[in-house]
């Protein structure tokens, strides 16, 4: 396809508003697109190269302005580009703005035999300039592919020439989509459902066959071209594959009240505090990227860019602990010399590294966790529900058959239950270990890359905290029956106090014990397990709402209360009031 014909829809899908008719004309171009179906149904949306793919142009806005300068003519220079930028604001509008070809110079013959710094040459006759010679998206692909790839000294020399090149041959609509396309800003109100309906439109396949092999592969160019070639069965055949990453799954904020209303029950998992990681590890293939693997492993970031380097303690684990191919989700944690987590800030110290690895190694260690399995031993898992992905998740990390899960190395434990105390447990465990706090999943939920939904949901922090006046608790039983809990928490009201819920989980028994120290002076009656006790003793607690309640004598009552610590710094004096928990509660 002539880049032209690629820019003049272009142009027309820009001035169209109406999705439906944007649909339509991606349509159009990609039923156009012939063997350049791949590239074009990326270059619509403004890539390049495939989403799964980290390569990048690389290309500065510098060099950009260089360029369109160099083929703008000998009187413009790249300030002269900036101007006209800093006036339109856009810089396809800046590059459409000048009247390129004719220049020659390195690099102006891009479409001929000149190749790179060295092959350039002054015999451009195949270039008329102002777009009548035929530059293709083949071309314009080759190319910037080309300049993609060029590294070293003398790289960005380079990549001015090839892209002098480009624009040299351009008419004013092909430079404005070629300077978007190399600045990643396309913006032709072309999104990625668009090109997904247009891909079913225009070769006649239903949607959700495109959805899933754009799911599982994240390459438009190579589902458009299936599509059309193969029909549905084609689509289907598209598998995961080893080194060619997923969107990650995403999770969206709420509660322990939502959760359990909305599934039967929920499973939950410690919230760890690190970076994104998906790593895919084939130990039966020795081709491995940085060559000191014992297999193929890749390990990408939340974004699908390769870290792999970055990270040489996840390959090594890879090496260690996978022998069948696999792809895994989780995180990889900053941690201290006794292997406890260190805050989030600490991870960024390794993530993205490129240079001085080893140094870095030495002053912080990571380990990865896993919590998801997308991919075990020949089978893709995303459509398979949470616990049978965990369950594979566990096999494939176990050392042996029947080791314990809590000995199993990088697997993330993960609780099934509809009790909220046990998930206050849980949180509390979490907290106490240093995390984030936990995650809340639809036990039955498939893996979707790329979403935001309700089925994964990071326990909203407490939006606020109440200081409340403890005014009763009970004997604990078994191990904890010379430990005072179950705390009863009153607020003022005036002089007296009003109960407004009790606070049982979530307390370390060493914790328990500094309580009953501080509160067993404060008894002043007892009736079986229950004692009563004077005001004194203030704790801070959290919870998930308030709501109005017959069973306190406040008429409210606390949703999941949890303790947070003891006030030493406040009386009871300093305690909430009944009136602020009203006003909390109307807001
Ligand atoms: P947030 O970044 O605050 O939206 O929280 C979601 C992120 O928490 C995920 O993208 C993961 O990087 C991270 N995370 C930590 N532990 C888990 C877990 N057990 N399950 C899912 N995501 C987790």
């Amino acid at each position: 396809m002539e880049f032209a014909t690629f820019a003049n829809r272009a142009a027309t899908i820009e001035a169209e508003s109406a999705d439906l008719e944007i649909v339509a004309h991606v349509r159009d171009l990609l039923t156009e697109a012939g063997d350049d179906l791949p590239i074009v149904a990326r270059f619509v949306q403004g890539r390049v190269f495939p989403a799964w793919d980290s390569t990048t142009l690389d290309i500065g806005p510098n060099t950009c302005y260089e360029a369109i300068a160099r083929a703008a003519g000998t009187n413009v220079g790249a300030d002269d580009v900036e101007e006209r930028l800093a006036e339109s604001g856009e810089i396809g509008a800046v590059a459409a703005s000048y009247d390129f070809g004719g220049q020659q110079g390195l690099g102006a013959f891009v479409g001929g035999g000149g190749s790179g710094a060295g092959g350039a040459d002054d015999d451009n006759d195949d270039n008329g300039g102002n777009g009548t010679d035929d530059l293709t998206v083949r071309k314009v692909h080759d190319t910037l592919t080309d300049l993609a790839a060029a590294e070293g000294s003398g790289s960005q020399d380079r990549k001015v020439d090839l892209l002098f090149g480009l624009f040299n041959r351009c008419s004013s609509d092909e430079a404005r989509y070629l300077a978007r396309l190399v600045l990643s800003e396309m913006r032709i109100g072309v999104g990625e459902g668009t090109v997904r309906d247009a891909i079913a439109e225009a070769f006649d396949v239903p949607q959700e066959p495109v959805e899933r092999a754009l799911q599982v592969s994240n390459d438009y160019g190579q589902v458009a071209e299936t599509a059309r070639n193969d029909g549905v069965s084609g689509l289907d055949e598209i598998e995961l594959k080893i080194g060619r990453p997923v969107q990650a799954m995403l999770a969206q904020a709420g509660t322990v009240t939502d959760a359990l209303e909305e599934w039967d029950a929920a499973a939950v998992e410690w919230k760890y505090d690190g970076a994104r990681i998906q790593l895919h590890h084939d130990p039966t293939n020795p081709g491995n990227p940085d060559g000191d693997s014992n297999g193929e492993t890749h390990v990408f970031s939340r974004n699908m860019e390769a870290v792999t380097n970055a990270l040489p303690e996840v390959v090594e684990f890879a090496d260690q602990h996978l022998d069948c191919p696999a792809i895994l989700d989780g995180e990889v944690v900053a941690i201290d010399d006794d292997g406890s987590p260190l805050p989030f800030q600490e991870v960024l110290k390794r993530f993205r590294r490129k240079h001085d690895v080893a140094k870095a190694r030495e002053d912080v260690t990571v380990r990865p966790v896993f919590f998801d399995c997308l991919h075990a031993d020949g089978d893709d898992l995303l459509e398979e529900p949470l616990t049978a992905r965990h369950d594979q998740l566990q096999s494939v990390l176990a050392a042996e058959p029947q080791q314990e899960p809590e000995e199993i190395d990088g697997f993330s434990l993960l609780w099934v239950t509809d009790d909220p105390d046990e998930i206050e447990a849980i949180d509390a465990d979490a907290l106490e270990t240093g995390h984030e706090g936990i995650m809340l999943k639809n036990p039955d939920s498939t893996y979707s890359p790329g979403r935001r939904g309700k089925n994964w949901q990071k326990r909203k922090p407490d939006v606020e905290t109440l200081d409340c006046v403890v005014t009763g608790a009970e004997w604990g039983e078994g191990r904890r029956a010379t430990f005072l809990g179950t705390f009863e928490l009153s607020v003022r009201d005036g002089d007296d106090l009003e109960a407004v819920g009790k606070v049982a989980t979530g307390i370390t028994d060493e914790k328990l014990e500094e309580l009953t120290e501080l509160l067993e002076p404060h008894i002043v009656a007892e009736d079986g397990t229950a004692v009563e006790l004077e005001p004194a003793v203030v704790f801070e607690v959290g919870y998930e709402e308030i709501q109005t309640s017959p069973t306190y004598s406040s008429g409210y009552a606390l949703r999941f209360p949890r303790f947070l610590g003891v006030r030493y710094d406040k009386d009871t004096e300093g305690a909430e009031t009944l009136e602020r928990l009203e006003t909390l509660f109307e807001s």
